[in-house]
């Protein structure tokens, strides 16, 4: 069976969209984009990357050179900009500029990768109960599948009520969750960010032996910013700045460690073999 690794390219300094400045050190990024090429290609692996509009606008190179070496470009908003502040009650005026911000994310990801943008991740999974109907916007916009839905509570996203599965949603778009272990009654993220840095690999090699006793695809999740160097760390408020440097060393060992025991595909082409879910 195939899995799929996914990288969110975003600014390595402020990915909580704290500053403002959400497009980047250039040359930290480009020199991160490249050790994850470099490990991808030494593992004959393609991947799914979930780009920043302001960032790809400001080095467009970076996403050229993705798109050239055939891995996937997916949309990952204009501005990592939190999308919590959208209520069903008030979703006018948020679902009017957010239209106009991701039509103009993916239609500049289009033109830069000369491929297909067929998929959304919400930054820092920022789609919960509350913000459901903009699911519906994006199916409108043309996206075929999400990967927003974190399906585990936790004390800045998530839900517990979200499926662990890859389904098919009930307007049509597919929806791609990252990998959540089951523990009784208790679920426990370690497919990335700070779970897959901090947990033994003990508990992560548990919760892929699970996922294969499903006979369910795994999906990981990691960002550019976990291959800068090490004193590329954020000096952030608390939970922020422990969130986004706890372990962070471990990051590249670590993937290196999954492309070297399990077989991965882009998300574009797992949903062909995906269609069949409901
Ligand atoms: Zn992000």
């Amino acid at each position: 069976m195939f899995h799929h690794l996914t990288f969110d390219l975003e600014s390595g300094t402020d990915p909580y969209g704290v500053s403002g400045d959400t497009s980047g050190d250039g040359k930290a990024t480009s020199a991160a984009v490249g050790r994850i090429l470099d490990l991808l290609a030494a593992h004959n692996t393609k991947a799914t990357f979930f780009v920043v509009g302001t960032l790809a606008a400001k080095h467009p190179q970076l996403v050229r050179g993705i798109a050239e070496a055939d891995h996937e470009i997916a949309c990952h908003g204009w501005k990592h900009e939190l999308l919590y502040h959208s209520s069903a009650n008030h979703p006018l005026p948020v679902t009017h500029y957010l239209l106009q911000d991701l039509d103009r994310a993916r239609k500049l990801l289009q033109d830069l990768s000369c491929q297909p943008v067929s998929g959304f991740r919400a930054p820092s999974w920022s789609i919960g109960p509350q913000n459901l109907f903009l699911l519906d916007m994006l199916k409108e916009l043309g996206f075929t599948y999400d990967s927003s839905l974190f399906p585990a509570w936790t004390w800045l996203y998530g839900s517990n009520a979200f499926s662990r599965k890859t389904r098919k949603l009930q307007n049509g778009l597919l929806e791609f969750p990252p990998s959540v272990m089951k523990l009784g009654p208790l679920r426990l993220p370690f497919s990335g960010g700070i779970y897959m840095r901090v947990l033994p690999w003990g508990v992560i090699r548990a919760g892929i032996s699970q996922f294969r006793r499903m006979g369910e695809p795994l999906l990981f999740y990691f960002h550019t910013w976990e291959f800068g160097q090490p004193d590329q760390s954020l000096q952030c408020c608390f939970p922020y700045g422990f969130v986004r440097n706890a372990g962070l060393r471990r990051t590249p060992g670590r993937v290196n460690r999954l492309l070297s025991s399990l077989h991965f595909e882009t998300l574009a082409s797992g949903i062909v073999k995906s269609s069949h879910c409901s």
